[in-house]
């Protein structure tokens, strides 16, 4: 087989590896459970026994690997191949990911922060092939970003150049996880579409999320997208609010 080269994405709960061609044909791909408590030894050590699992399950062999790269979430020095502080990876401090997978595989890493991962994908295989200048939003707990200028990855100032989802669209809005009031994450992420239909809920709004929340205790972001397919009307001021926090910031990255 000619070149192979493995994409491993290191979140919180699972590490998603997949294996590509040299045309970056998805070839396999498998998840395993992350179990961050056990620390970073461990979580390398089944990081690189299931990269070896999937290529032998795909018949790979691993001299056919050119490289591997990873994405994890931030913050960390990309440069030097360090996670600093992983919100979602309580045990990883300081940790130098890039070398403790480069020697345990014994190939070359790159390593990246997962929102430009994604975004670097889909520019070069995905919905951004062929254009110079793309924005690239993933929504999930939370609202990351990736900005792709004159064909180059945007990285700035200590990486941060496309913390997107920290952007105010609404001074004195919302409180946000990071700190700052009214930033898009704090009214357009899953959590917080969760967030926001629970204390309409909460606070007397009637909804049929209601018997949901008295009975479960909590609402979930799908929830309110079940809700609102079904005709309930706050949910589906729950989802235009969501749905005009994303356009928001969408027309002003454009
Ligand atoms: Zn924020």
């Amino acid at each position: 087989m000619s070149e192979v080269f493995v994409g491993i994405d290191l979140g919180g709960t699972n590490i998603k590896i997949g294996c590509f061609d040299s045309d970056m044909k998805l070839i396999s791909k498998t998840s395993v459970a992350t179990k961050a408590d056990m620390g970073p030894e461990v979580v390398v050590d089944r990081m690189a026994q299931a990269v070896e699992k999937l290529l032998a399950d795909a018949s790979v062999c691993l001299r056919d690997v050119r490289m591997a790269g990873i994405g994890t979430p931030g913050p960390a020095k990309y440069k030097e191949g360090i996670i600093i502080d992983a919100a979602n990876l309580p045990k990883f401090k300081n940790v130098p990911i890039r070398r403790m997978l480069s020697e345990q595989l014994g190939k070359p890493v790159v390593f990246e922060n997962d929102a430009n991962t994604a975004c670097w994908g889909e520019y070069t295989v995905g919905a951004g092939k062929g254009v110079e200048d793309m924005v690239f939003f993933t929504l999930g707990t939370g609202i990351g970003g990736g900005i792709v200028s004159n064909g180059e990855l945007l990285h700035g100032s200590d990486d941060n150049a496309a913390e997107l989802g920290h952007t105010i669209i609404y001074p004195d809005g919302r409180l946000c996880g990071c700190g700052q009031k009214g930033c898009v994450e704090a009214y357009a992420s899953a959590s917080s579409t969760a967030a926001r239909a629970t204390e309409a809920v909460r606070s007397g709004t009637a909804s049929s999320l209601k018997k949901l929340l008295d009975e479960d205790g909590q609402i979930s972001c799908k929830d309110v997208y079940e809700h609102l397919a079904a005709g309930d009307e706050l949910a589906r001021q729950i989802t235009d609010g969501t749905a005009k926090a994303i356009a928001i910031i969408c027309v002003n990255m454009l």
